[in-house]
């Protein structure tokens, strides 16, 4: 018998969709994962009225029992690890070493937001009145809808799920329709740890995901996922006003500027773009590099990338693992061989589907290096999302920034240089939330974390940033005496 996960809504499964999907294994798309029904209106309705009805008490608990519920909700969680990382790697294919990783990132994050339950305490300035105290308090949002993409199905969802929780608010999680199975095991520890209606799973994909957005029940919508989609998420916040997070996509740039051992760099950059296959918002994909070191580096990035192993995550020895969904790869290999036919292109290494003989029915996709590119074509100006690199020389450092600088993206980039006013020259004028010097994209798990321009809007997640989201600010004045 089919076995269908339903929506989670007040700690129990519901049985009422009439819609199902499917997801399937990346590395063997003849191998169905899992079974869901999607969400309907009245599954939305639902989920939204337990989380309203939810959000009052949760409010109300004294921080240090919020607290104690949260770290029992983190040991459940950590007590699904394994199970966990191989959710991920069956739906969205990473390998399985790369999913523990992400597992553990997110429960590290989670133990920093946690953390930030019992430090919620504003502040009280003096009163430009006579004989007045003032106050300036934070009180949680309400709820929260959470709407998350396919590339880390623990990570991203945990990332909204643990600042909301810890400051007060309740969560309506839709996660990505490709990987909701992780989601679910995180629900199954929500069940028995927190009460119910403070997180709410609905299954599905853009519709349901829309529908909850329009509410006016919903406060606050914290989106990672793609600028289009983004895009859609703000115009539909103008007509209920709710506050926004969104974490959007990214181009982002390596400046290789000198370095003492270029092999070295080469390795860390191809770590940072070729991690997850390259689905990573945070990925490397355009490496700027200073002319005279153009060849020796391009050789380096062929070379590295022609090593490494392609084949299914579960694999021992896999180090990149499929294109999540047959539409992911097929916009990498259109944009791919559109570049191809361009005359000037040069494709070094890769450029096209990957053969993993035990595996016929994956998504596999070559690790892919090209230069000789110019400024307007697509596989410079376009998000891939995929295992593909533009290598870009320059003559000095103010031509890299502008090279840099010219997309509309502002996510992460990384800059490698001995050179300390170069350092700082880039440090203050590239146009990106996160810089990294000297080494690659990944970020800290209390740090800030977020884009500018077309790569974010509103508060950042992650750190101390995440109460601006989470919270809303109320300043109070105060006259000591009686009226
Ligand atoms: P996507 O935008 O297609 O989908 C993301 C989520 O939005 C899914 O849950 C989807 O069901 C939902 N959705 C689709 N249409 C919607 C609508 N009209 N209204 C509301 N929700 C809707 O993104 P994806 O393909 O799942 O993920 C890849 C993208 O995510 C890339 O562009 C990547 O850069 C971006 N991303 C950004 C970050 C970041 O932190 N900046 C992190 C990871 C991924």
């Amino acid at each position: 018998m089919m076995n269908v996960t339903q929506q989670l809504l007040n700690n129990q499964y519901q049985a009422r969709g009439e819609s199902i999907f499917t997801t399937l294994n990346p590395a063997d798309q003849a191998e169905v994962v899992g079974t869901y029904s999607s969400a309907t209106q009245q599954d939305i309705d639902d989920a939204l009225i337990g989380a309203t009805a939810a959000f009052g008490a949760w409010r109300d608990l004294p921080v240090f029992e919020r607290y104690a519920a949260l770290r029992a909700f983190h040991q459940a969680i950590a007590a699904q690890r394994e199970p966990l990382a191989e959710a991920i790697t069956r739906e969205q294919g990473k390998p399985i070493s790369e999913s523990r990783a992400e597992v553990n990132k997110a429960l590290q994050e989670a133990e920093f937001s946690f953390s930030q339950a019992l430090q919620n305490t504003g502040a009280a300035p003096a009163g430009a009145r006579p004989g007045f105290r003032n106050l300036v308090t934070r009180r949680p949002r309400g709820v929260i809808a959470a709407i998350t993409p396919w590339n880390f199905p623990v990570l991203t969802p945990m990332r909204k799920i643990s600042p909301g929780l810890a400051h007060g608010n309740t969560i309506v999680i839709k996660p990505s329709e490709y990987t909701p199975a992780a989601v679910h095991i995180i629900g199954q520890a929500a069940r028995d740890t927190l009460p119910p209606g403070v997180i709410q799973i609905l299954n599905g994909a853009g519709d349901v995901a829309s529908a909850l957005c329009r509410s006016s029940a919903v406060k606050g919508i914290t989106f990672t996922g793609s600028v289009a989609t983004g895009r859609r998420i703000f115009s539909a916040a103008s007509d209920t006003l709710a506050a926004l997070s969104l974490e959007l996509g990214g181009k982002n740039a390596a400046i290789i500027h000198d370095a003492d051992h270029l092999k070295d760099v080469c390795k860390m950059v191809m770590g940072a773009a070729l991690q997850c296959a390259g689905q990573r918002c945070t990925a490397i994909s355009r490496i700027i590099v200073q002319q005279s070191l153009y060849d020796q580096t391009t050789a380096h990035l062929r070379e590295i990338a022609s090593a490494l192993q392609v084949g299914d995550g579960m694999t021992a020895g896999t180090e990149i693992g499929p294109i999540t969904n047959a539409q992911q790869l097929e916009k990498i290999q259109g944009i791919v061989e559109r570049t191809h036919r361009l005359r000037h292109a040069e494709i070094i290494c890769g450029g096209r589907r990957a053969d993993v003989p035990s595996r016929p029915n994956g998504l596999f996709y070559e690790p892919t290096v090209i230069r000789g590119l110019k400024p307007d074509d697509e596989a410079i100006t376009q998000e891939i999302f995929g295992p593909v690199i533009c290598v870009i020389p320059y003559t000095d450092q103010f031509e890299a920034l502008q090279i840099a600088n010219a997309l509309p993206f502002g996510l992460t980039s990384a800059v490698f240089t001995n050179d300390f006013s170069v350092a700082r020259l880039f440090m203050e004028r590239l146009n990106t939330g996160m810089i990294h010097i000297n080494h690659g994209t990944a970020p800290d798990s209390h740090m800030p974390f977020g884009g500018i321009n077309d790569s974010g809007v509103g508060a950042y997640s992650v750190g101390d940033s995440a109460i601006n989201f989470y919270t809303t600010e109320h300043t109070i004045y105060m006259p000591s005496g009686r009226v």
